[in-house]
């Protein structure tokens, strides 16, 4: 119980009929779309997931020879996507709060599978976590933190851009999207073949 009179997560005064909470009850709502937003197949990572389908549908173009690289994929969206991102964490949260009774372990199971199943025991807990569990700030803190993660990416960050350098040194900043790069350096037009047997110099800065 919270013996202080003040939501944890937007610290301001608790009403009379929140005494006791940890969370206020817009903030308990706040959570629980945020974790919504999350999962299903319309949500942030299933939409997350769609991203880095056409650069996996593009592996047929591999690159030969020793001073090409291979074309440096969105690591933030791999790293979201992959098995310890997002479905991690969420799954870190829930033994977590399975710790207090607060949620059920699942097992196995596709990662959106594994997401949408976290998700699911998180909310169904969310109105008794908000009364006893003490970290609800951390975790709220957390759950928007990887919200706006997937929000930038989804669609804030428009298409993944990687640097690569032209034969004339200048760095050309290209997407998988344009069909044609000049360099603006020394003019030379790339295609996207062209463009990814350039020496890879990183992704961009998102
Ligand atoms: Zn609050
Ligand atoms: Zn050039």
């Amino acid at each position: 119980m919270n013996e202080s009179v003040n939501c944890l997560v937007c610290t301001r005064e608790l009403w009379e009929d929140e005494l006791g909470r940890y969370a206020c009850r817009p903030c308990e709502r706040r959570i629980g779309d945020t974790l919504a937003a999350l999962a299903g197949p319309g949500g942030l990572y299933a939409r997350l997931c769609l991203r880095i389908q056409p650069a996996a549908g593009n592996t047929g173009q591999t690159v030969s020879g020793s001073r090409s690289a291979p074309i440096p994929a969105s690591l933030a969206v791999l790293d979201l996507t992959a098995n310890g991102g997002l479905v991690s964490i969420l799954e870190d949260w829930v033994t977590a709060w399975a710790g207090h009774g607060l949620a059920t372990i699942g097992a196995g199971g596709r990662l959106q599978y594994r997401v949408d199943r976290a998700v699911a025991t998180l909310r169904l807990n969310l109105p008794q976590a908000v009364l006893r569990y003490e970290p609800i700030a951390d975790f709220a803190t957390e759950i928007r933190r990887l919200h706006g993660q997937c929000q930038h990416l989804v669609n804030g960050a428009g298409p993944i851009e990687f640097l690569v350098q032209c034969g004339c040194g200048h760095t050309i900043r290209a997407t998988l999207e344009t069909p044609h790069t000049a360099c603006r350096g020394c003019g030379q037009e790339y295609d996207k073949a062209a463009l990814v047997q350039l020496p890879a110099l990183g992704r961009a800065a998102a």
